[in-house]
């Protein structure tokens, strides 16, 4: 398995027909890192920043954050690193930052929260920009996005910190800056949010609770959470077609991404990026080696005609089936 893994860490992802497909991965420790980079990571789609968040007992200072994004950004350089503003509340819950309420998933979260501290967010941001001096691999990920007024005031803060940053005499530059499709509400206007960004990214463990109305951690309604439902099929590939409008390119950063079947399908439809945990991207990057373009396409196509999600998994099974 070992030299399995050794052997694919170094071939390009593409199909047979030689359709070229990025693989990047998900991280939140320095342990990811290396099993990314074992793995043949192109680039990292999603860091968690959350993560050094959890292991304190407080925020961690500006000057705190800049070495941990730095080590980051170094540990991938060239490749871009996708760092995500802190997404708290709903599920990630800091123990010196409370938040008490009734619907967590439907409350005070991610942009939300950094929104009203614009503190937090500013001293994050500028973290983030000074650990990226003379690397320059950084890119920022804004979650939780659900109208284009949040996206513009997240915006003005990340430019007030850039020009703070340069007249302070560090030498940065803008860096991408992207929004995460993970609300219904930004499905709808994939193609005003793709206007105003670098790239978009679809956060499908959200997006998916959020279609479906499904908590994605409550037990009693797990098999409700169908990650193949034909209406967060459509959800996906609407956001694809929306953002190509305008040029804009897409990448998926939810578990979603790194299932071998789901990844076929999300090809077909034209994502530019598939992010995932580390340990899937070798399964991934075989099973799209064993394709062509068109046998996922026509995968698609037979999808897109059933009616529910036991029907899509039945199709993707047997798509599986016969690329070995
Ligand atoms: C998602 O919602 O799909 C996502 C990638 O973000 P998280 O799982 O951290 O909420
Ligand atoms: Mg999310």
């Amino acid at each position: 398995l070992v030299r399995g893994l050794e052997a694919l860490k170094d071939l390009p992802c593409e199909t047979l027909d030689k359709h070229r497909i990025s693989l990047w991965v998900n991280t939140g420790l320095m342990a990811d890192v290396m099993r990314s980079l074992e793995r043949g990571a192109e680039g990292v789609g999603l860091y968690r920043t959350e993560v050094p968040f959890l292991l304190r007992d407080r925020f961690p200072s500006e000057e705190e954050q800049r070495q941990i994004y730095r080590e980051q950004l170094k540990a991938f350089h060239p490749h871009p690193v996708t760092m995500r503003t802190l997404d708290v509340g709903g599920d990630k819950a800091l123990p010196y930052f409370p938040i008490e309420e009734a619907n967590p998933f439907l409350g005070w979260r991610g942009i939300r929260v950094t929104l009203d501290h614009p503190e937090i967010f500013l001293a994050q941001v500028r973290a983030m920009l000074k650990a990226s001096e003379k690397l320059d691999n950084l890119r920022i990920m804004l979650p939780m996005i659900s109208s284009i007024a949040e996206l513009e005031a997240a915006q003005v803060l990340i430019y007030r910190a850039y020009h703070e940053l340069l007249e302070e005499g560090f030498q940065i530059t803008l860096p991408p800056i992207g929004v995460m499709i993970e609300v219904p509400a930004a499905v709808y206007q994939a193609r005003e949010l793709a206007a105003r960004v670098d790239f978009l990214s679809v956060g499908s463990n959200d997006l998916t609770q959020y279609l479906l109305a499904v908590d994605r951690n409550n037990a009693r309604v797990a098999d409700l959470y169908e990650s193949l439902h034909p209406a967060v099929l459509r959800a996906l590939s609407d956001i694809v077609s929306q953002a190509h409008m305008e040029g804009t390119p897409v990448s998926i950063c939810g578990e979603l991404a790194g299932d071998p079947g789901a990844a076929m399908l999300l090809v077909a439809m034209g994502y530019d990026v598939l992010s995932m945990s580390a340990t899937n991207l070798p399964k991934v990057k075989s099973a799209l080696r064993a394709v062509t373009l068109e046998d996922a396409e026509t995968l698609l196509e037979r999808v897109k005609a059933m009616p529910d999600a036991s029907g899509v998994n039945h199709c993707v099974q047997e798509a599986l089936r016969a690329a070995g």
